[in-house]
């Protein structure tokens, strides 16, 4: 910590306090997340120390830069980031910003090259969620908590009321599938693109598994053999899990005020069936983005009130 002189408290997060700070020998503000030992006993998680590793040499446009890591006397591991301003969590639930379609392109056009560029290196995400889009104060965004939840676990205490979430969470995986592959993170693409459109979370289940899965069907329908063949294997319905059919909902009634483009872009990320999910790639060459309005100029974009 001898390098780093701390100004503030940032917030409290999923792994531990979050500071923002200076680093002495450049002067450049930055925050300083540590994380706890689960098992401090155990030492230092050296799976941790490599996945680290392997994001400091990953450098992207869209994704934070992980400028150091150290550890502390009692084993914690300190991440040291670039400092961001805000984020999409705190954008969206201020009605005084306003979120054209513009900025909600240019929003989605970030995410998705970032998403695009982690899903080509194999590096997937696991908690994507508008809290983890950060915004530096030119207005790039920044995707922020790359990896954490594969490097460490599920935390046993979970800090922050937002963290528990469920409503980013993919079919596949609330019904039992340990098997988390990148078409999981597009779900949650998908979770936050229909979060811009209605200015809402869109899948608001109500604290467990079963009650996020009702939620899920009630918009998309239940799986069946033809709009996601395989899914009786998935390991709750082995256990005979079943719900009532129902029919999806038409997204035309529920994005009432979307393009057709964006409406048509969703309905190809957020399929039931894991297999049939439009790739990041693929949603970055739908018309979607080529078709006016273009999307806001970062420069532009508006992240506080007033
Ligand atoms: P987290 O642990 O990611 O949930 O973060 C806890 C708090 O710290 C939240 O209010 C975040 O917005 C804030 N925070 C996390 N990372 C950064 C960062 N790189 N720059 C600025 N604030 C951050």
């Amino acid at each position: 910590m001898e390098n780093y002189k701390v100004i503030k408290a940032l917030g409290q997060g999923t792994w531990g306090v979050v500071h923002m700070a200076t680093q002495i020998a450049t002067g450049r503000i930055v925050a300083i997340k540590k994380i706890k030992s689960e098992r401090p006993e155990e030492g230092i998680n050296f799976t941790a120390v490599r996945e680290i590793k392997l994001l400091r040499e990953f450098k992207h446009e869209n994704i934070i830069e992980l400028v150091d890591c150290f550890t502390t006397p009692d084993l914690g591991v300190c991440l040291v980031y670039e400092c961001a301003f805000t984020d999409l969590e705190k954008i969206l639930s201020n009605k005084a910003i306003p979120v054209s379609l513009s900025d909600v392109k240019q929003h989605m056009k970030s995410l998705l090259t970032a998403i695009a560029a982690c899903h080509d290196r194999w590096i997937l995400h696991r908690d994507l969620k508008p809290d983890n889009m950060l915004f530096l104060k030119d207005g790039t965004m920044k995707l922020a908590d790359f990896g954490l939840a594969r490097m460490y676990g599920t935390p046993k205490l979970r800090l922050s009321p937002q963290a528990i979430t469920l409503w980013y969470k993919p079919p596949e995986l609330l019904l039992g599938s340990t098997e988390y592959s990148s078409a999981a993170d597009m779900w949650s693409v998908g979770c936050i693109f229909a979060e811009l459109l209605l200015r809402r979370p869109f899948l608001q289940g109500k604290q467990t598994d079963i009650s996020q899965l009702d939620t899920i069907f009630t918009v998309f329908g239940t799986p069946n053999e033809s709009n996601w063949p395989d899914y009786e294997t998935l390991p709750l319905c082995t256990r005979g899990l079943e719900w009532d059919d129902t029919s999806p909902i038409p997204f035309d009634e529920i994005f009432t005020a979307a393009p057709k483009d964006a409406i048509s872009l969703l309905r190809s990320i957020m399929v039931l069936d894991p297999n049939m999910r439009f790739t990041a790639s693929q949603c970055l060459d739908h018309p979607y983005f080529s078709n006016d309005p273009p999307p806001t100029p970062k420069g532009k974009l508006v992240l506080s009130a007033g």
